[in-house]
């Protein structure tokens, strides 16, 4: 355990300093795969979002928004340098505080460079139009930022989630107050002491860490929030959504998600039990966009699941500092605890499990771990495969045909991510076409780029990320009409 003397203790970023809370307040930040405490860190209340605010308003106007798009560019591929040169302390930071495997850390910051480096580039593209207009009118519209932007982020992906909003947010001139989730802070503040490192003004990027509830709420009602772009839970989203419209605040959500898997028999069954066991099992299957229903064609049910549970149950489970690892620690015990709930919910409604879902003992006992499970038999009726889990837990439903596999998918109240393994490249494009989710991987278990839009349908959200079209969410579209002619124009006449 981590004495006070040696332990790190971070304040809140506020307009280019660090500076105790107001209130004084600190909350220990822990290790997932140890128990241990690694770090103390601010807990904002309401004042110090309040001055986050102003310190974001004066900076959106003659520092940020008023920057030649050519230097702007320059900071944010800046900011993406550093990140590269600092992935491996970055990665180790990400590892002990969110409990995910190091392997999966570095991918995933190797992914927030790119990130960076995407948005880098458009910022001198971020084009408006002339309009056709009739003689003597000259039309055209402006794209400008939307102000100040409050960016609410998830424990699962502290970095990446940090990354899809912030550098899009920069790029169209935006300020913003970042908040990461109370458990997994310590990459967030890493990120803000970059953004000013590679020259971003003070109060271009405010990092206020605590309680979401307290903050989160806060800064999605304040008049001096222009939009509130929100990653998280359903529930959560919901309640942003409400707060919100006290202000009409623009918003985007990326909410959660129970993602279909779906197998037909004609697929290289190999690919397709490696990949649905990466799309469930990777990050302890604390993933939004995780495959957690494999629906799985009749004919093949039986080829398929051989390999599915073999490569299951081959995954390693454990340390999370070793390369070798694949499957990390849980975030928390009352996630751990959540998550084992739904595998005995599941029994109950009849699935059964056929691996998987026993917590680790030994020297990994004091850490959030569980084995990869597989509850197979499972009607998509049931709560385990309506209801998100956000564990390492693989649902199992067998369809007749490609209309009843379509069926199944679709039966969800979520919509945000699907993956489709078959030979059949017509069939492919035809069930890609007919899912309702905001994304689809056919025959691959990698489905994100920067370039590709990701976001939900129906209740996995609005909005998009990673993408040129994300730019459109931070910026507001202007229209002008301006009169050319010489002569002039008088309507009500006289
Ligand atoms: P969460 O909703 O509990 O918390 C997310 C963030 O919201 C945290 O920063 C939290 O402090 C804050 N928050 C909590 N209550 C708030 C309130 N009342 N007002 C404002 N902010 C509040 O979610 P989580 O448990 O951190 O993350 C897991 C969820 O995120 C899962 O449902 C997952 O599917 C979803 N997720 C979605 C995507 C996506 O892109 N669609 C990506 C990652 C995670």
């Amino acid at each position: 355990m981590a004495t006070t003397a040696t332990m790190p203790t971070h304040d809140l970023l506020i307009n280019g300093e660090f500076v105790k809370p107001a209130a004084g307040e600190y909350v220990d930040v822990h290790n997932p795969a140890t128990g241990e405490v690694i770090a103390s860190v601010a807990a904002a209340g309401i004042h110090d979002a309040d001055v986050a605010v102003r310190a974001a308003r004066e900076a959106l106007q003659g520092k940020w928004a008023t920057m030649t798009p050519a230097r702007r560019a320059r900071v944010i591929n800046k900011m993406a340098t550093l990140i590269a040169e600092r992935l491996d302390v970055l990665a180790e930071l990400e590892t002990r505080n969110s409990g995910k495997t190091i392997s999966g850390s570095k991918a995933e910051i190797g992914q927030v460079v790119e990130d960076f480096e995407f948005y880098a580039g458009a910022v001198t593209k971020i084009m408006g139009s002339t309009i056709p207009a009739p003689p003597n009118f000259f039309n055209y519209t402006l794209k400008e930022p939307v102000g100040v932007c409050a960016q609410i982020i998830p424990w699962n992906y502290p970095l990446l989630m940090a990354a899809w909003k912030v550098a899009p947010a920069l790029a169209a001139g935006c300020t913003v107050i970042l908040k990461p989730a109370s458990p997994t802070p310590l990459t967030a503040l890493e990120l803000g002491k970059i953004a000013l490192e590679a020259g971003c003004p003070p109060g271009v990027v405010n990092v206020l860490t605590g309680p979401g509830a307290v903050i989160g709420a806060h800064l999605a009602g304040h008049a001096g929030v222009d939009k509130i772009a929100f990653t998280g839970e359903t529930a959560t989203g919901r309640t942003i959504m409400e707060i919100a419209a006290s202000t009409i605040k623009r918003v985007t959500l990326e909410l959660g998600g129970k993602s279909p898997n779906i197998v037909f028999d004609d697929a290289d069954l190999e690919a397709a039990a490696a990949g649905a066991v990466h799309a469930i099992f990777y990050n302890a299957g604390q993933s939004c966009d995780a495959r957690s229903r494999v629906l799985v064609h009749e004919p093949a049910r039986d080829a398929f699941m051989e390999r599915f549970v073999a490569k299951t149950n081959s995954l390693k489970v454990g340390d999370p500092m070793k390369p070798e690892q694949h499957v990390g620690a849980i975030i928390s015990q009352r996630q751990l605890e959540k998550i084992e709930g739904y595998i005995g919910i599941g029994q109950q409604e009849g699935a059964a499990l056929v691996c998987g879902g026993r917590r680790l003992d030994g020297a990994h006992a004091r850490g959030n771990f569980l084995t990869p499970a597989v509850l197979d038999k499972v009607d998509n009726s049931m709560r385990v495969a309506q209801e998100e889990i956000f564990g390492p837990v693989a649902v199992v439903t067998t369809f007749k045909d490609e209309r009843d596999a379509i069926a199944i998918a679709n039966d969800s109240i979520y919509g945000l991510a699907a993956s489709v393994w078959t030979r059949d490249a017509s069939r492919a494009q035809r069930v890609a076409h007919a899912l309702r989710s905001g994304g689809v991987g056919i025959n691959t278990p990698i489905s994100i780029f920067p370039g590709v839009p990701f976001g939900g349908y129906k209740q996995s959200g609005f909005g998009r990320e990673l993408s040129l079209q994300t730019l459109d969410l931070y910026t507001e579209t202007k229209g002008v009409v301006m009169y050319t002619g010489t002569k002039s124009i008088n309507l009500f006449g006289g």
